[in-house]
């Protein structure tokens, strides 16, 4: 038992060695190599800083030409971006919002921050996004259509939108949840915090919902710092949620009236300016992402008992986030791979635990989570960064 827990943590060690080389390795470290400081430079020198600026403006048309959306509004991180999209799709106070619980917290955060009460359903084993045959399942199950609305029959809530996500950067079964979604009364607002420059059939990750969002913090595919962005088709929505993030303020060229209750979650021209920097290499960086995808598989080949997470079928992934599953009579090595790869300097993690096992969300209402709990304790991220070779 002991000898077989060794053999494969040093395995793991190895067959990373193998890609990577000698020396410290970091999770995810940023890209920082092309015009970030130049663009910084001129951003200072025009003292256009803060919240208005030429370097958002152009972030968010380059966004939108990049993903292919018709509106892009940059805010100050996903989180935020997230707590928008689901206002302004009707999120209110006592409303359920249904999600993934292997996401990172921010998802139901972000429903929270609205009074509305994450509610959990299971995920799908290859691609660890939201199950749509759980979902339906699920709904079926647990929900009535009043009025053209869903309410949850247990609880006596509506139930108002669905937030999938992209996990690790690969894609979900979104034009099926998007199906299931439809048939409920539901929005569905992406989340698509880690999935940029990932393809779902063709298409970008967060434009298949009523919105979608993008987070640009430090570890991200591409980052402005801090920072992200809502994606919609929809005008007015889009017109409300740059409304919304600029502290609802009216235009007026020296009074200040709002006409509601605003957040000032506007991305600064700052972070914007890194982020038009970032955009020119997003080529280069997912091209490297999916080369190291290549040399961990070869790599990992040899490695007996865990496999590495690869992009569905009928996607494109960014592989954000490398991935191994280890087999479920592994199960019980994984804080021995985690403690004695962090011990060698490469940094490694577990996948974050469930929500619905969180202190707060542990009474949130759930569907049976069986997939979730049973890959949640096999999940390990390995060194990830963009360039790791050049
Ligand atoms: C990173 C992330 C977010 C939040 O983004 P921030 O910019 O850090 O606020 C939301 N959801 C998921 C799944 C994420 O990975």
């Amino acid at each position: 038992m002991n000898q077989d827990k060794y053999n494969l943590s040093d395995k793991i060690i190895l067959a990373i060695r193998e890609v990577l080389g000698e020396g410290s390795i970091d999770l995810h470290a940023p890209h920082l190599k092309g015009n970030e400081k130049k663009y910084l430079n001129e951003c200072i020198d025009s003292t256009y800083v803060s919240s208005v600026g030429q370097f958002v403006s152009q972030f968010e048309k380059e966004l939108s030409e990049y993903v292919d959306s018709k509106n892009v509004i940059a805010v100050s991180s996903g989180t935020a971006a997230l707590q928008i999209a689901l206002r302004v799709a009707g999120v209110r106070r006592d409303d359920e919002v249904i999600m993934p619980s292997l996401t990172f917290a921010a998802t139901a955060n972000s429903a929270s921050y609205l009074g509305a009460i994450p509610h959990f359903v299971d995920i799908e084993k290859n691609r660890l996004g939201l199950d749509p045959c759980a979902l339906k399942e699920w709904l079926e199950f647990i929900s009535e259509s009043k009025n053209n609305e869903c309410w949850n029959k247990s609880t006596g809530r509506r139930i108002k939108a669905v937030v999938p996500m992209h996990t690790f950067g690969h894609p979900s079964k979104i034009d099926e949840i998007l199906k299931v979604a439809y048939n409920h009364h539901l929005t569905v607002i992406e989340d698509s915090a880690e999935s940029l420059g990932s393809y779902y059939k063709g298409k970008h990750t967060g434009t298949f919902g009523k919105l979608g969002i993008i987070s640009f913090n430090g570890n991200k595919i591409i980052t402005t710092g801090g920072g992200g962005a809502i994606l919609t088709d929809d005008p007015q929505l889009a017109e409300l949620s740059r409304h919304l993030s600029t502290t609802a303020k009216l235009p007026h060229p020296w009074k200040y009236v709002h006409n509601d209750v605003g957040y000032n979650y506007r991305m600064p021209n700052i972070n914007a300016a890194i982020g038009c920097a970032q955009l020119e290499r997003i080529d280069y960086i997912i091209r490297t992402k999916r080369e190291l995808y290549k040399k961990y598989k070869s790599a990992f080949k040899s490695v007996k008992g865990v496999q590495l997470l690869s992009e569905p079928s009928d996607s494109v992934s960014n592989y954000w986030l490398q991935t191994i599953i280890l087999d479920e009579e592994h199960t019980a090595y994984r804080d021995d791979i985690l403690k004695r790869t962090n011990d060698s300097l490469i940094k490694t993690r577990a996948a974050w635990d469930l929500l619905s096992s969180l202190d707060p969300y542990k009474s949130s209402p759930k569907a049976p989570l069986r997939v979730s709990e049973e890959v949640v304790g096999r999940l390990i991220n390995l060194p990830s960064s963009p360039g790791l070779f050049d």
